[in-house]
């Protein structure tokens, strides 16, 4: 089987590295890949956000599978045009990945099946932003409605911080969305997805802010771990049966079919698990830790979704033990990052590349915001954490930044999950 990957950050380096030990697997190529990548897969040269040009590409290599991991493609159609040129395709079309592109479709698909999710408005005249706001709040959540990378949500309890990031939002001609506050420990479930059929994968945590003890702003994600030692028995299983399940049947019933990966980050209230929102796509660091632990050969499952055979498939095997994965971020990272500083340390196993190039001189520099993902493994989370931090003190990259509180809290036992 030849497998096109497409991306580029280390979402993608995880997916080539669990392809690569596929033994069906013949070739595999990453479009447009990066330095890492480049060390198992041939880079070919593609714009993402053209599903032309994707299908066009997926046909010249004679791809028997194409994975795609970003939403951007995903969005623009990408998955559409590589089925309609017959090679399968693991990711939504784009109707299924409005899920993802459109906070408010979420939110109606959401309702119409009945999954228990924050209540909600959408705000896209001034005018009535405050009258709006007084109905929310504090503390206020602030959401940009469409594609924004994880950065366009503002948490505050501060009314003014709220009100200026929704003007914003406003005055750049985008919908807000204003939801109520959900309270309680966040994880992410990855879910594959046939059309049908929903495999969940093991559920993970990840830290969105910037700084240790969850100080600064919002990033695309900054470190994750999976399994999650701390959450209650069967709760996989509820979140399947009450959220997951109730939307892939609901997009079925709409004649938007969701085939790929099926993400929901959730709440764990005092009401039970709610929704925060769906994406259509692995969650970028998660996937770094989850697949690290997938003993089931990638490039099949890969397939067997592509193909609507997934409930033909065996039962997922996994690692025992746990996974920790701490980003390694560029000097400015969620602002404007510095590019260009050589990295070294970043051929080391475990150390998958997000924004890196290969210079001409043959240095790997950073090319990006999140750098690198590091990923540690042990026979429970302490011992994964151990392992990914002896791992980072061996990378350098000039005025680069991480984490080191990943995976911490659970470690000590300090999460808990609000009595029903
Ligand atoms: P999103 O882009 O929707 O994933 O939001 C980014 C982050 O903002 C989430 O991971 C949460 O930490 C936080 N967040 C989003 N919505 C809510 C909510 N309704 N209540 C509490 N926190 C939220």
């Amino acid at each position: 089987m030849r497998v096109l990957v497409i991306g580029s950050g280390a979402r993608e380096h995880a997916l080539v590295l669990a392809v690569s030990h596929d033994p069906a697997v013949t070739a595999i190529a990453c479009a447009p890949g990066n330095a890492g990548i480049a060390a198992l897969a041939e880079p070919l040269a593609v714009d993402v956000s053209d599903a032309a040009a994707v299908a066009e590409l997926a046909t010249r290599w004679k791809a028997d599978l194409v994975v795609i991991g970003p939403e951007v493609p995903l969005v623009a159609g990408a998955a559409d045009a590589v089925r309609r040129a017959g090679v399968p395709c693991f990711g939504p079309s784009a109707a299924a990945a409005r899920i993802e592109g459109s906070k408010a479709f979420a939110k109606d698909v959401m309702n119409t099946a009945g999954v228990p999710t924050a209540h909600s408005e959408v705000v896209d005249n001034p005018a009535h932003l405050d009258a709006a706001l007084g109905r929310f709040g504090p503390t206020w959540v602030v959401k940009d409605d469409g594609l924004a990378a994880g950065k366009g949500v503002v948490v505050t309890s501060d009314f003014d911080r709220a009100r200026a990031h929704a003007m914003t939002l406003l005055d750049g001609g985008h919908p807000v969305l204003l939801e109520s506050f959900l309270d309680g420990p966040e994880l992410s479930l990855f879910c594959l997805v046939d059309g049908r059929t929903v495999v969940p994968l093991l559920p993970a945590q990840d830290f969105k802010r910037v700084g240790d003890g969850d100080a600064g702003p919002n990033t695309g994600g900054m470190g994750a771990y999976a399994p999650l030692p701390w959450a209650p028995p069967g709760l996989v299983d509820e979140i399947v049966r009450d959220a997951v399940q109730p939307v892939v049947d609901e997009l079925a019933n709409r004649d938007t079919p969701f085939s790929g990966l099926l993400y929901a980050g959730l709440a764990l209230t005092s009401a039970g698990p709610q929704v925060i929102e769906f994406n259509c796509r692995f969650g970028d660091p998660e996937t770094q830790a989850v697949l690290a632990l997938l003993h089931t050969p990638l490039g099949g499952l890969l397939h067997a979704v592509a193909t609507g055979k997934l409930a033909e498939h065996p039962p997922l095997d996994w690692e025992p033990g746990a996974a920790v994965t701490v980003v390694i971020a560029a000097d400015g990272y969620p602002g404007v990052p510095r590019s260009g500083d050589v990295i070294t340390g970043s051929e080391a196993d475990g150390v998958l590349h997000g924004g890196t190039r290969r210079r001409d001189d043959g240095a790997v520099v950073a090319h990006g915001g999140r750098v690198l993902s590091v990923v540690g493994i042990g026979t429970d989370l302490a011992a994964a954490r151990d392992e990914v931090y002896a791992k980072v003190g061996k990378v350098h990259l000039p005025g680069s930044h991480h984490r080191t509180d990943i995976a911490l809290r659970a470690v000590h036992g300090e999460i808990a999950v609000p009595a029903g």
